[in-house]
């Protein structure tokens, strides 16, 4: 059983000034920012490869995710903490693609105006109801993200019915939209998140880099000092002054940034609290042909009895770019959300009733296509019900540090701010000189 020990001991030359445990994307934003406080740092990563959740592996050819995952190029951290030109971002085709009743209607376009959107064929309602869509999409962009935070808090599926917008609209458009975004097909989430998502939604683009989803996590690694990154090093237990791991040893610092999943830093850190989670299990397809000539998120708006549908989205990767698939083949991803029981055979025994459902919403036979992979991630995204603290304390004493999108909001975005924020705690700890700047961006 890990334990806190606070006794201080002495440090060896070759221990750092702070240990960070974990390089997901926020030990290493965190490592980045606490370097680019002159500090020397070493991340310790239990397995093999940096990343954590954001990973990319390639098979046969085609390139795939650790489970389907997207970014927005209006998450405020993206820009702040990434060169956006070098990581080759495609940007997926605006709005969505929603199949409902038989049918398959565009939606949510949020370039389009609201006279545009009224005159749309989407069966969202009358003129008017897709033109109050279309304006108050454009609200919602125009809304600092510290208004909406303040608006009262509910669950998702409460506020979507207060919002003045016609049944039609949310069971038609935001519904199954939110429920893709949020890996949260019930709805739960504290509906501030999902002003929030929906805010980025409505002012930038879903988009992935070219060479996968790792290139994110790869970039942010690339700019440490050389020998900051130990991959291979469990930690076991945490001190204030160091950390001990499975197989080398104790090493001591000034400073300890736990920056694992949420389950991992609860095992570490007894006490702090332990979310629930939504699971993500990804089909990757392989065909001869693409189902659709564009990257467009496909969204089932069908809720077969008033429940969630089987299979949430899909996306055809390799019309995002060609690297995604060997020449002449397409990928498609897809994503079933929800805590689900499998039987003996594993999430793969969804399969065929996930490829009878693609037939039906892309519209093609899919008899023909190859089964690839699946991914399933029990702990992808930590659940964000009301009331949801998007700004968790990260220092927990003076030396023990906690940072991951646990803290904050349960995303690229959520992960990269909370390694900022603890990096400028372990800063002013060691009586670092911080400018305001830092301060406020970290705030
Ligand atoms: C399938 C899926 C889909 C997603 N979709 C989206 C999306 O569309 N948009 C979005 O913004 N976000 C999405 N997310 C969430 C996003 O990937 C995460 O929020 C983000 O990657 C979390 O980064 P992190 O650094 O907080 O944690 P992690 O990536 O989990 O990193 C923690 C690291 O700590 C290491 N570790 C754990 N224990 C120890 C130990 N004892 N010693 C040393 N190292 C340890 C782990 O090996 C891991 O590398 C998705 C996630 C998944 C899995």
């Amino acid at each position: 059983m890990p334990t806190y020990d606070f006794t201080r001991r002495t440090r060896r030359q070759s221990d750092p000034d702070v240990v960070v445990v974990g390089a997901g994307l926020a030990g290493l934003a965190a490592a980045r920012a606490l370097t680019g406080y002159g500090l020397t740092v070493q991340v310790l990563e239990a397995s093999g490869r940096i990343g954590g959740r954001m990973a990319t592996r390639e098979l046969d050819g085609f390139r795939l995710d650790h489970g389907s995952q997207l970014l927005n190029t209006a998450y405020p951290e993206l820009s702040r903490a990434l060169d956006l030109d070098r990581l080759g971002l495609h940007p997926l085709a605006p709005g969505v693609l929603v199949h409902s009743g038989g049918r398959r209607y565009r939606a949510g376009d949020p370039q389009l105006t609201a006279a545009r959107q009224a005159a749309s064929r989407a069966p969202l309602g009358s003129p008017l109801d897709k033109a109050r869509l279309g304006s108050w999409l454009s609200r919602l962009a125009a809304t600092p993200a510290g208004r909406l935070q303040a608006r009262p808090e509910t669950t998702t599926a409460r506020a979507l019915g207060e919002r003045g917008l016609a049944p039609r609209t949310v069971d038609g458009f935001l519904r199954p939209l939110l429920g893709a975004l949020l890996s949260d097909p019930a709805l739960g989430t504290s509906s501030r998140i999902a002003d929030l998502v929906l805010r980025c939604y409505a002012r930038g683009r879903l988009c992935l880099p070219a060479d996968g989803i790792a290139a994110v996590p790869a970039q942010v690694a690339a700019a440490l000092p050389a020998d900051t990154l130990r991959p291979g090093v469990r930690v076991t237990s945490i001190a204030a002054d160091g950390v001990e791991t499975a197989d080398h040893g104790r090493i001591g610092a000034q400073a300890v940034v736990v920056a694992t999943d949420a389950r991992s830093a609860a095992a570490l850190l007894p006490g702090l609290r332990l979310p629930d989670f939504h699971p993500v299990t990804t089909f990757y397809h392989a065909a001869d042909r693409a189902p659709i000539g564009e990257a467009v998120l496909l969204l089932d708006g069908d809720r077969p009895n008033g429940h969630p549908p089987l299979v949430s989205h899909s996306l055809v990767l390799s019309e995002l770019h060609h690297s995604y698939a060997p020449p002449g083949q397409a990928l498609i991803a897809s994503t079933v959300l929800g805590r689900r029981s499998f039987d003996s055979g594993g999430p793969a025994a969804l399969e065929p009733a996930v490829r009878a459902r693609l037939a039906e919403l892309y519209g093609v036979p899919t008899k023909g296509w190859q089964f690839l992979s699946v991914r399933h991630v029990p702990d992808a995204v930590p659940a964000m019900p009301p009331p949801h603290n998007n700004r968790r304390p990260v220092r927990l004493l003076a030396g023990l540090y906690v940072c991951g999108d646990h803290r904050d909001t349960s995303s690229v975005q959520g992960a990269l701010v909370s390694g900022r924020r603890a990096a400028l705690a372990v800063a002013r700890d060691l009586g670092l000189p911080v400018s305001a700047r830092e301060a406020e961006a970290a705030a």
